[in-house]
């Protein structure tokens, strides 16, 4: 049974195709600019940011409370973050993939610098 039969063939490159869709689908999603369809805009994105909210956790990434009054553009606010990022196949609206965080450690996170730079700045606290 060392030879893929013609089946195990079909569907491994079936597999291939799934996952290189994947990808495609899991691109990270351009914020300011929202799309028709985004699944960030859907009601079920919506209501996990609410549920994820209210339980008051501190910032996961820096491990500090966020606090829950400031104005959503201030680097200091509450965010939704995800455990396994989007764009490695996280997914978007299960509750156990969601973590808050400060707007400023997401998105330091989410580009490619290190956590260094919010391990040094969280210091000032
Ligand atoms: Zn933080």
């Amino acid at each position: 049974m060392t030879v893929p039969t013609e089946d195990q063939a079909l569907e491994n490159s079936a597999r291939l195709l799934e996952r290189a869709e994947l990808e495609l689908t899991n691109l990270p999603l351009m914020e300011v600019t929202p799309v028709a369809g985004n699944p960030r805009n859907g009601r079920p994105y919506r209501r996990l940011c609410t549920q994820q909210r209210a339980l008051g956790l501190p910032c996961w990434i820096c491990g500090h409370d966020i606090d829950p009054g400031l104005d959503a553009r201030d680097p200091w606010s509450w965010t939704l973050d995800h455990a396994v990022p989007l764009s490695r196949g996280g997914s978007l609206l299960d509750p156990a993939n969601a973590r808050s965080a400060h707007r400023r450690c997401n998105s330091a996170r989410g580009n490619r610098s290190t956590t260094a730079t919010v391990e040094r700045t969280s210091r000032r606290w």
